[in-house]
């Protein structure tokens, strides 16, 4: 491709509307345009980026026998209530109606769908295992989209749906899958940690996630280095070492603390540690008030609570529940004397002479230990933080930022049942389906490898994604040597398979240097009158800091073995 003819629309300043780098540096270089919040347009650039991922993506799919199809994004409510998830999805599933006034949504994922092909398509046991996909548009109305495509409304998604006859097939499934991922993301050029992860709205069994790592990224992922333990927030443990405690009971004491109502203020007025405070924090569910017990330093981890004693619904409580139950205003709440079942951190078998609530405005307890009141039990209901113990082994966990880009669940038989998906075992017995499912964010795959590559020039792409693998530039746009030894250059590279662009822009040499640093390509082949003159190019890796100078014949042969050299396979 000439660069003169490709419709790159670069900006010079960083644009306002941008807040992490990968949705700044896309917008700059021209790989992405705004429509409306959460919606964008791909320019040429960064589509080819895109299909860069979607090839690699579909051969490492096709290798573990999986089938690509097609499936509408338009879904029929009816699917959706079969699921039970019509109502359960929230506002993040689009919703309208046709002029047969029938109900439809935008699928944000296709589970509903593709187990209503297979369950009308699929009889017997010999046509399974089976695992399709596609990859293909996606809309979830986000309440606030932002980072570009990193957290967009509408994004491209490839997934995967695996059926199976039985638990054993779908691990087997799953665990090619889980294989077929390293590969992508191996590929892709990144450097990325699996996770275990929680099963959240789809449901399920268990599940993986696949980070790339970047200080930048939303997630944060729990790891110890001693193991291999790997988790995402919502989902890490957090190891517990019991140690012999000498507790005394009923001999606390109530104090007054007139106006002082956070853990910070509390410790502080009585001169202690926040993690000799013990917060009571009451909550609504759908099984009724609780109470939960943590130390005043750490945070309660709600997943980890919801899936503890399996609720659909878990909120703060407001300040007229927390009145009616404790008898004092929020600030105040503490664990003895309540009514409500409490659920206690494993922290606070640990803890001796505690700061609690009194359960009275203006007063906390001092000299508290935990048998001074009655708990449902011990339970992990901590937020993991560095430093805590590993749940596996005796190591110490620590945090690292990541992007999730890729996610498999184990499904069970959790839309078998539900939308009567079966099958005609050997016996002639009809059994429901094993169902797993598997998405890959393509888009944000594009947004995770500049997060992890760039600098203050612009992006550093991983060669097996970048739109282009070499720019062949010309310094001097009206010098007649370098113009045509670029050309035939640049000629003989896209017949040996390298993708290149030749900058044969009539433009000052800075701007082009700029450019292609913008756009992160990862080989600059640099034409100097000069160097030209004395039989020379110079060879510059985007990720390296000087440039090799190299003969000018045999430059063909050193890129090829640049190419080769970069690329993951
Ligand atoms: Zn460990």
């Amino acid at each position: 491709m000439l660069f003169s003819k490709m419709f790159i629309p670069t900006m010079k300043e960083d644009p306002k509307e941008a807040e992490v780098i990968s949705h700044r540096l896309m917008l700059r270089a021209g790989f992405i345009r705004r429509l409306a919040p959460g919606i964008y347009t791909w320019l040429p650039l960064g589509l080819k980026s895109v299909q860069k991922v979607e090839r690699i993506i579909r051969e490492e799919m096709n290798k573990k026998g999986a089938q690509e199809i097609l499936m509408p994004f338009v879904q029929p409510k009816e699917l959706w209530v079969e699921s039970r998830r019509w109502d359960k999805y929230g506002k993040e599933l689009l919703r309208f109606t046709d002029r047969n006034k029938r109900e439809l949504c935008i699928g944000p994922t296709h589970e509903e769908v593709v187990t209503d092909l297979v369950r009308k398509e699929v009889r017997s046991y010999k046509d399974l295992p089976l695992t399709l996909y596609q990859i293909q548009t996606k809309f979830r109305d986000e309440i606030r989209p932002r980072f570009g495509v990193m957290r967009a409304r509408e994004f491209s998604m490839k997934d995967a749906y695996s059926f199976d006859v039985d638990e054993k097939g779908a691990e087997k499934s799953y665990m090619d899958m889980y294989d077929a991922y390293g590969k992508i993301f191996d590929r892709c050029g990144f450097k990325f940690m699996v996770v275990e992860a929680d099963t959240g709205q789809i449901g399920g069994s268990f599940s993986h996630e696949f980070m790339v790592l970047a200080d930048t990224g939303e997630d944060i992922i729990i790891s110890c280095e001693s193991c291999g333990y790997a988790a995402n927030l919502e989902r890490a443990e957090v190891g517990f070492a019991s140690k012999p405690v000498q507790r005394k009971k009923g001999e606390f004491n109530k104090v007054e603390t007139p106006g002082q109502t956070k853990v910070g203020e509390v410790a502080s007025f009585l001169g202690v540690s926040p993690d000799k405070l013990l917060k009571t924090i009451i909550y609504n569910t759908d099984k009724g008030v609780i109470g939960v017990l943590i130390k005043g330093d750490r945070e309660i981890n709600e997943t980890k609570l919801k899936n503890l004693l399996c609720l659909d619904y878990l909120e703060l409580a407001d300040e007229g529940t927390i009145e009616r139950v404790t008898g004092s205003p929020p600030g105040f709440s503490g664990p003895i004397g309540l009514s409500i079942p409490l659920y206690a951190d494993r922290d606070v078998e640990l803890m001796e002479d505690f700061v609690v609530g009194g359960n009275e405005k203006d007063i906390h307890i001092t000299g508290v230990n935990k048998d001074d009141f009655n708990v449902s039990g011990f339970y992990d209901l901590k937020i993991a933080r560095n430093g805590d113990k590993c749940p596996n082994c005796s190591g110490t966990l620590s945090s690292t930022r990541g992007i999730e880009v890729g996610h498999i669940f184990k499904l069970g038989l959790k839309y078998s049942e539900a939308m009567h998906a079966v099958f005609l075992d050997s016996d002639g017995k009809e059994r429901f389906m094993v169902m797993g499912c598997y998405g890959i964010g393509v888009t944000r795959i594009v947004a995770a490898a500049i997060e992890q590559g760039h600098d203050e020039n612009g992006m550093i792409l991983p060669l097996a994604i970048s739109p282009f693998e070499v720019d062949v530039l010309p310094v001097n746009s009206s010098h007649r040597e370098s113009m045509e030894f670029g050309e035939q250059l640049y000629k003989e590279l896209l017949e040996k398979g390298v993708d290149a662009i030749f900058d044969d822009r009539d433009e000052r040499p800075g701007v082009k240097f700029k450019d292609c640093d913008l756009i992160g390509i990862p080989i600059r082949v640099t034409i100097g009158e000069k160097n030209l003159k004395e039989g020379y190019i110079e060879i510059k890796l985007r990720h390296e800091k000087t440039s090799q100078r190299m003969k000018k014949g045999e430059a063909i042969e050193r890129v090829i073995e640049c190419v080769k050299r970069t690329t993951h396979q």
